[in-house]
């Protein structure tokens, strides 16, 4: 499951967990070992946290679709083979033709300088001395007022002065800029590969004090300057795992799960603190759905429910934002208009055999979950928590963005959600057994019901708890850049008042800097209905600034 926010789930529970014994039938036996063979394997330390794009994401892949083959599926990937491939945007990079020299001696990029994430691509040449700003050649900055009219400011936003001071020298003829930190106050300033910022004008660069000290010694000489900057966006490539069972009908049903995981934890989404780079093996989250997702590709194909055809997916890029579903919902290997429904399996591997408590993402998607799902639940097993909404922190909300009834399976949060620990011995292996066969018997149940209605659900599950404000905005959760992409706007909110369309990006609110959900959340808690804030957003790659009221 994606990390972005502490998840508060409508809590709605229906059915008291009753007391379970009975011996497991021999196909049960069958389904529970296999259950076990593939969380082992997926999650053992030689595929080193499956993180898409990497050698990991192959080896388990490859385990999959031979899973999938064995079951009996047909593949329905790419080119008649079982995978897609689809770009995963890595953030910005410095590229290796970046240069700066002084008096034709070269600094070296890392160590005596940086170009900022914003600055211009280009070259840049000219003579400047550095306590002189003359119109048309690279002015040099010192950072020291902007540090010091920030001191005191906990929501002091460096780079935003950084980025309006280029703005400002760019109108007074500099044709590039040099930052440099005489003060004692530390900038805390370096490139980061996330930073959502537009590029701008001219490039800009930062040299630091050791570089300065040595290079730039006389402050009135002029120094000869020649200044390159190529900055490029990183990009990996994940593969969905695609098996199809081709009943001959007109719908079909998309069973999913997501099989990538945080790796050694480089994307920095994971919530473990220690310095070394263990492997997060990602049992329950999510080779437990992906285990649950191959053998219900066993189970259906040996069935006599011939009601829909059955594609199975095993999702990647899930952890870094839903990436493989969203680019499977663009890019379907089945027409989208004959999917009926599809169901999710994101960390079904820790049933609590006291409570029994199993999540029903994307109940009110369908008025068919309410019809079905109590009915099938004659041995009141598990005690359902519904979420009504269709969106959620993972790969169902692809498919519900495209009117796609779901649901989403999911056995609560856990204190190894997302850190080393989530390892195959803590699986609940019965308990994700019920699981999967609960699933079975809700597919079965719809087998002769043809297609079933789709419904829209409240469009946020933000909890309201935490602020007193919103927006009024709908957050596009497949977006991995930094700050918050607006999918929708509601109608008379502030956003919309404030002039905000579908697709902006907001990237700063009041002082606070916007670079995800969560400080956007935190953002938000620090104002009151009828507050005013200045808004920073990016529209079509240009920064601009609003102002909401709350
Ligand atoms: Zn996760």
């Amino acid at each position: 499951m994606m990390q972005r926010m502490k998840i508060t789930f409508l809590l709605l529970v229906l059915t008291a967990p009753s007391a379970f014994s009975q011996k497991l039938k021999k196909a049960d036996k069958l389904t529970l070992e296999n259950l076990e063979t593939h969380i082992r394997y997926l999650a053992d330390d030689q595929l080193e946290g499956r993180r898409t794009g990497s050698p990991g994401e192959k080896m388990a892949g490859e385990y999959i679709s031979a899973e999938l083959r064995k079951a009996g599926l047909q593949p329905r990937g790419e080119n008649g083979g079982w995978l897609q491939s689809f770009e995963v945007n890595d953030g910005k990079k410095i590229s290796d033709d970046t240069h700066f020299f002084i008096n034709n001696q070269e600094l070296l990029p890392g160590r005596d300088y940086f170009p900022f994430p914003f600055s211009a691509i280009g070259t840049v040449t000219g003579s400047p001395a550095i306590a002189l700003h003359e119109k048309d050649t690279p002015w040099f900055v010192d950072l020291k007022d902007l540090l010091e009219a920030g001191q005191g400011n906990p929501h002091f936003d460096l780079e935003g002065a950084v980025q309006g001071r280029v703005k400002d020298c760019v109108k007074k003829g500099a044709t590039a800029i040099i930052f440099y930190n005489s003060s004692k106050t530390p900038d805390n300033l370096g490139f980061d590969p996330k930073d959502p910022a537009a590029a701008l004008e001219v490039p800009v660069l930062y040299v630091t004090k050791e570089a300065k000290r040595k290079y730039l010694k006389d402050e009135s000489a002029s120094q000869d300057i020649k200044i390159r900057v190529g900055i490029s966006e990183m990009k990996r490539t994940g593969h969905n795992v695609l098996g199809y069972l081709d009943n001959g009908a007109s719908t079909t049903v998309v069973i999913g799960a997501h099989y990538d995981h945080l790796g050694h934890g480089e994307d920095s989404n994971s919530l473990y603190r220690g310095t070394d780079r263990p492997v997060f093996n990602g049992a329950d989250d999510n080779a437990s759905g992906t285990a649950g997702m191959i053998e219900l590709a066993r189970l259906l194909k040996q069935s006599k429910l011939k009601g829909n055809n059955y594609l199975f997916i095993a999702f990647s890029g899930e952890e870094l934002g839903l990436f493989g579903s969203h680019y499977f919902v663009e890019h379907p290997t089945v027409p989208l208009a004959s999917v009926n429904y599809m169901i999710n399996l994101d960390m079904i591997g820790r049933l609590n055999d006291t409570s029994h408590a199993l999540t029903l993402g994307g109940y009110g998607t369908s008025p068919a979950w309410g019809e079905v799902s109590g009915k099938i639940n004659g041995k009141k097993y598990f005690a359902f928590r519904y979420d009504s909404s269709g969106m959620g922190p993972s790969d169902h909300t692809s498919f519900y963005s495209k009117d796609i009834p779901v649901l989403f399976f999911f056995t609560g949060i856990h204190a190894d959600y997302h850190k080393p620990t989530d390892d195959y011995d803590k699986i609940n292996y019965s308990g994700e057994l019920q699981v999967v066969k609960y699933i079975y018997a809700l597919v079965e149940s719809l087998n002769n019901r043809g297609r079933i209605a789709f419904t829209k659900t409240r469009d946020t599950q933000f909890s309201q708890a935490r602020f007193s404000v919103t927006l009024g905005i709908l957050p596009d959760y497949s977006f991995s850049g930094g700050g918050v992409r607006i999918d929708a706007i509601s109608e008379g909110r502030p956003a919309q008042k404030a002039g905000l369309q579908a697709g902006d990006i907001i990237i700063g609110l009041g002082d606070f800097t916007v670079s995800s959900l969560d400080n956007y959340m935190d953002a938000l808690s620090a104002f009151k209905k009828g507050d005013t804030a200045k808004l920073k957003y990016i529209r079509a790659s240009k920064t601009a600034e609003t102002a909401v009221q709350f």
